[in-house]
């Protein structure tokens, strides 16, 4: 989920994220209390989980509000699930062609 290039997998799937943004359409992704306060965005514009709890999280996807076309528009304070996030990994290419979204456990052993 960013600015980055998809290297790592074959030159039929290399596309830059800039001009995709898929993952941030089709996955789930959540923020944490440390991501808020470094994107305070994130409690206005995401539905709060957990609110009153000692875990409390934000829903951004599926259909991030932060993007915009196909750019992150707080890319610089995006959330740490979004900042880990591999292109060209399982779930990317799932994204990127349309089928079904491998469970992050199962596309890690897959490799
Ligand atoms: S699905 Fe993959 S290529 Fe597309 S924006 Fe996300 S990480 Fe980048
Ligand atoms: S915060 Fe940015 S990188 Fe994360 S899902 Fe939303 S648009 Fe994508």
């Amino acid at each position: 989920m960013a600015e980055h290039t998809v290297a790592s997998v074959s030159a039929r799937l290399v596309v830059p994220c800039e001009r995709c943004g898929e993952c941030c359409r089709r996955l789930i992704a959540y923020a944490y209390p440390e991501d808020v306060e470094r994107e305070p965005r994130i409690a206005q514009e995401c539905k709060p989980l957990n609110v009153g709890t000692a875990a409390p999280a934000w829903l951004l996807t599926p259909g991030c509000p932060f993007i915009d076309g196909n750019t992150c528009t707080i890319y610089a304070t995006r959330p740490r699930e979004c900042r880990e996030f591999a292109p060209g990994c399982a779930q990317c290419v799932a994204c990127r062609t349309g089928a079904p979204i491998p469970d992050p456990e199962e596309a890690e052993s897959d490799g």
